[in-house]
């Protein structure tokens, strides 16, 4: 077997390999999910699909893409590792040896569970150095629906986990034709190397929401990794956004932690976003699985979670058309979440 462990840092992924037999191919470096997916992807057909990679918990942005095509995805926890960086995860090497010499002891990823697989938040996660679960920090600042807008029959289309090409620009492409506004939550290691797609979505006037830099089960982090994780990604998306910093969180998994409550302090706080209409598109259940998901449940004021990143959305992209127009002959209307009274004060609902 042949094992890459998948490290991210502040700049991007860096993937080392480790082969008992001592003939491991060079590491690489890739800037964004979706290069180092194809490269990973070539090196298991390549390789008679002898291929292990291992990724910890700090990162959610490539097993979706992985798994996706049979490539086998093991995670490493936090109490089988050395201490982290200050900002990063566990380097390539370590995890890439840490599956060479555990691999029995680390949870095999599955699609239909993703990066949680093997991890239970409701009953005694081992993990937790956090009071939680929690749903949201602040509940008084979470909004799950559109609480402000309850005559109305308004609904907030959400994707998560880009900037990711080409699914993010055709997901925009159908947005554009039905001149439907949306909101992105982006994460910080996909929207640094596609500042143009923020500038677009920020053109068409879709809302972008930071979404962490890294996608991790937020739980497994000291608080100053949550704010770091939180910083950082607010800053990379002003950067393509025309200097706006996003008012609107989303924590991976719709898991936040109790600590620091809610992201960003004062001035600078943001609201948390979750929803009430899955599609679990990033499973990937089939186009009429997706969209019957949004028309059976899409009731007034509802927020629809999708995704553009995290693998192959091409299910997504094919399932927008119909969930559109479905929607809009049940007579409903769609609105971005930021600002505009669409994500209410703390007095309604
Ligand atoms: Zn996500």
């Amino acid at each position: 077997m042949l094992f890459a462990g998948i490290a991210w840092t502040a700049t991007g992924f860096e993937v080392a390999f480790h082969d008992e037999a001592g003939a491991a191919p060079p590491g690489f470096t890739a800037g964004a999910a979706g290069e180092l997916v194809r490269r990973l992807v070539d090196l298991d057909a390549a390789t008679d699909h002898q291929l292990v990679c291992v990724v910890d918990s700090t990162q959610g942005m490539v097993d979706g893409g992985l798994l996706s095509h049979g490539v086998r995805v093991h995670r490493a926890d936090p109490w089988q590792l050395p201490p982290r960086p200050d900002f990063g995860s566990i380097d390539a090497e370590t995890l890439a040896v840490t599956g060479a010499r555990h691999l029995a002891d680390l949870p095999r990823l599955v699609l239909a569970e993703g990066s949680l697989t093997a991890r239970d938040l409701a009953s005694g996660d081992p993990a937790p150095a956090t009071d939680i679960p929690a749903r949201c920090a602040d509940a008084r600042r979470c909004w799950s629906r559109l609480e402000a807008l309850p005559e109305e029959k308004a609904v907030a289309l959400t994707f998560d986990d880009g900037p990711n090409p080409p699914w993010t620009d055709r997901i925009l492409d159908v947005l554009d034709r039905y001149e439907v506004p949306a909101t992105f939550f982006c994460v910080g290691l996909q929207a640094r190397g596609h500042q143009e797609h923020l500038s677009r979505m920020s053109a068409a006037g879709h809302t972008v929401g930071n979404h962490t830099w890294s996608h991790p089960l937020l739980t497994d982090l000291a608080a100053a990794e949550v704010t770091a994780q939180v910083d950082r990604t607010s800053e990379t998306i002003a950067l393509g956004t025309g200097g706006r910093r996003p008012s609107l969180f989303r924590p991976p998994y719709g898991v936040s932690t109790a600590t620091p409550s809610p992201p960003g302090q004062g001035d600078s706080a943001m609201d948390t976003v979750l929803w009430d209409v899955d599609t679990q598109d990033w499973a990937m259940p089939g186009v009429g699985a997706i969209a019957g998901a949004v028309l059976e449940q899409a009731r007034p004021g509802s927020i629809v979670l999708m995704h553009d990143g995290g693998g192959d959305r091409s299910q997504t992209a094919a399932a927008l058309p119909v969930i559109i127009e479905g929607l809009l002959a049940r007579g409903f209307r769609f609105v971005s979440l930021r600002g505009h009274g669409a994500v209410p004060g703390p007095e309604a609902g």
